[in-house]
C-alpha cells in the first residue's frame, strides 16, 4: 500500500535549508532589483547560484546526464514551493520560466547539437531563452489559429509574422518560434518549432509591453514581455527543433511540464501572501479587538489555509503522476490545477491585501505586486476556460446518455424497478399488517 505523503529526511534537509536560503539571500534583493538594474542583479545572483550548484539543487527537473539532479516532478514541486515565494528565486535554482520549460524541449526534442549549441549552455545559466508563440492578431488560446510562416526554401527556413508577449525575449540568446511550415496539412500538424539566435538578421524585438505587472515600459530586463517582428528571417534548416509538423506535439509536451512548474511556484506566493495575513491579523487593531478575533478574518485564515492545502496536494499528485506515469497521462490533473491554483493564489493574495488596507496596496508591501502577477496566472499558459473546458471533456469522456433520457437515479423509476424486484418480500410484509 503506497500512500506516502512524507518527505524523505535527506531531502528535507535540502529544503529546510532552501527555505532560510531564499529568505534569507533573495528575498533582500527584491527590494533594490530597480536600481540593480539586470546586469547588477546578474552579479548579486552569480554567487548564490555557485551556492545552489556546491548543495545540488542546481536545475533539478532534469536528469543528471543533462547536467541536472534529475529529481522528477514531486521534489521540484517541494522545492519550487519554496523558490516560488520570490520573482528571482527560480534564477538562482537554475529553473525560471520559461528557460525550465524550454530546457525540457530541447532534451526531449533536440539533436545532440542542438543540445550542445543551446541545452547545455542554458543549464549553466550562460544563456537565456524565449519561447514564442502567441501572436496579437490571432486568438493564443486557439494556436490552429497561427500565422507566422517558416517556408523551406533551398537549405535555409525563411520566416515572417508577429509575435506577443514572448517572456524574457528580450534578455534571451535563442528564441523558440513556433510557425507554420506545412499550411496544408491536418491543422495539428501545420506547425513546427525552430531555434532563432536572436540577433539573426529580421528579427526585430519591438519593445517590452507595459503590463499589469510592469506598468511603465522597461526594455531588457528579466521578466518582461516582448513584441517581435520576424521579417524575412534566415536560419539553417537544421534549425528545426523535432519533426517538421510536430510543433503540437512538442507544445503539448514542454507546457506539460511548464504548467505545473508555475503551480509549483503559485504555491510559494500563497503561502507568502498567508504569513502576512496571519501576521496582521495579530497586531492590528480596530473596533474592539485585533482583526484576529474577527469571524471574517478567522473565515479568510481558514478558507485560505484550506485551499491552499488542497491546491498543494493536487499539484503534487500531478507531479506524481507526471513522474510514474508521463506527461500525457497527467493532462487532466495538470488542468485541474492550473486553473484552481491560480484561483487560489489569487483568493490567499486578495484577503492578505484586503486585511492590511491601504498599506496593502501600497508598495510599501509586495502584495500589490503579488496581486497583479496572480491575474496574470488565469491567462498565460492557456486561460482559466480553456483548462476548464478540457477537463470538463475528459470527465464527460466517461459518462454517457440515458437511452431513455430519463436520469440514472431517477426516483419513481428506479422505485418500480426495486417493487418488481421484491414483490414476494413486500407482498409478505403488507400481508403481515
Ligand atoms: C504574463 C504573460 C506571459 C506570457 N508568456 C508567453 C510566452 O512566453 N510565450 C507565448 O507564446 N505566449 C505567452 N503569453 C501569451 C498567453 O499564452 C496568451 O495570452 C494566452 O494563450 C491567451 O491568448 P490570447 O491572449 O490571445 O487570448 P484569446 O485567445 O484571445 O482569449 C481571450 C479570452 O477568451 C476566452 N476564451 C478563449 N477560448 C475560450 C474557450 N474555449 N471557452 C471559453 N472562453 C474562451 C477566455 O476568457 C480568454 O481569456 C503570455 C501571457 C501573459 C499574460
Amino acid at each position: 500500500m503506497a500512500w506516502d505523503f512524507s518527505t524523505e529526511p535527506e531531502f528535507q534537509q535540502q529544503l529546510d535549508w532552501m527555505r532560510d536560503f531564499v529568505r534569507e539571500e533573495i528575498w533582500p534583493i527584491e527590494t533594490v532589483f530597480e536600481d540593480l538594474g539586470q546586469d547588477g542583479f546578474e552579479r548579486a545572483i552569480a554567487p548564490l547560484k555557485e551556492q545552489v550548484k556546491e548543495r545540488g539543487l542546481w536545475a533539478a527537473h532534469l536528469p543528471p546526464d543533462l547536467g541536472g539532479q534529475g529529481f522528477g516532478q514531486v521534489k521540484l514541486g517541494l522545492m519550487h514551493e519554496i523558490s516560488g515565494s520570490s520573482m528571482f528565486a527560480p534564477s538562482v535554482f537554475g529553473n525560471q520560466a520559461p528557460d525550465s520549460g524550454n530546457s525540457e524541449v530541447l532534451a526531449m526534442a533536440g539533436t545532440e547539437d542542438q543540445k550542445e549549441q543551446y541545452l547545455y549552455p542554458l543549464l549553466a545559466g550562460d544563456l537565456r531563452s524565449a519561447f514564442s508563440m502567441t501572436e496579437p492578431e490571432n486568438a493564443g488560446s486557439d494556436p490552429t489559429l497561427l500565422q507566422t510562416t517558416a517556408e523551406l526554401q533551398g537549405d535555409e527556413w525563411v520566416i515572417n509574422g508577429h509575435k506577443w508577449f514572448s517572456s524574457n525575449a528580450s534578455v534571451a540568446d535563442f528564441l523558440i518560434v513556433m510557425a507554420v511550415t506545412d499550411p496544408e496539412a491536418h491543422k495539428y500538424q501545420r506547425a513546427s518549432m525552430l531555434l532563432v539566435p536572436v540577433d539573426t538578421p529580421g528579427v526585430t524585438i519591438v519593445r517590452d509591453i507595459p503590463t499589469m505587472e510592469h506598468p511603465y515600459e522597461h526594455f531588457g530586463r528579466i521578466g518582461g514581455h516582448s513584441e517581435i517582428l520576424y521579417e524575412d528571417v534566415r536560419v539553417p534548416k537544421d534549425a528545426l527543433l523535432g519533426a517538421r509538423g510536430a510543433g503540437f506535439l512538442i507544445a503539448q509536451q514542454r507546457l506539460g511540464p511548464g504548467r505545473i512548474h508555475h503551480c509549483m511556484r503559485w504555491l510559494g506566493v500563497s503561502r507568502r501572501a498567508f504569513d502576512m495575513l496571519c501576521e496582521r491579523s495579530l497586531t492590528r487593531y480596530s473596533h474592539g479587538s485585533l482583526l484576529s478575533e474577527k469571524q471574517t478574518v478567522q473565515n479568510w485564515i481558514a478558507d485560505s489555509a484550506a485551499q491552499m492545502q488542497a491546491a498543494r496536494l493536487m499539484t503534487l499528485h500531478a507531479a506524481w503522476k507526471m513522474d510514474t506515469e508521463g506527461a500525457s497521462a497527467a493532462r487532466q490533473e495538470i488542468a485541474l490545477i492550473k486553473f484552481y491554483g491560480a484561483s487560489v493564489m489569487h483568493d490567499v493574495v486578495d484577503r492578505a491585501l484586503q486585511i492590511h488596507g491601504s498599506l496593502g496596496y501600497s508598495t510599501d508591501l509586495p502584495l500589490e505586486a503579488m496581486y497583479r502577477f496572480a491575474r496574470a496566472a488565469r491567462l498565460y499558459d492557456g486561460p482559466d476556460e480553456v483548462h476548464r473546458q478540457s477537463v470538463a471533456r475528459q470527465i464527460l469522456r466517461g459518462y454517457e446518455a440515458p437511452a431513455d433520457g430519463v436520469p440514472s437515479e431517477h426516483v419513481p423509476t428506479r422505485r418500480e424497478a426495486a417493487r418488481e424486484r421484491f414483490a414476494d418480500l413486500l407482498e409478505a410484509v403488507t400481508a403481515n399488517d
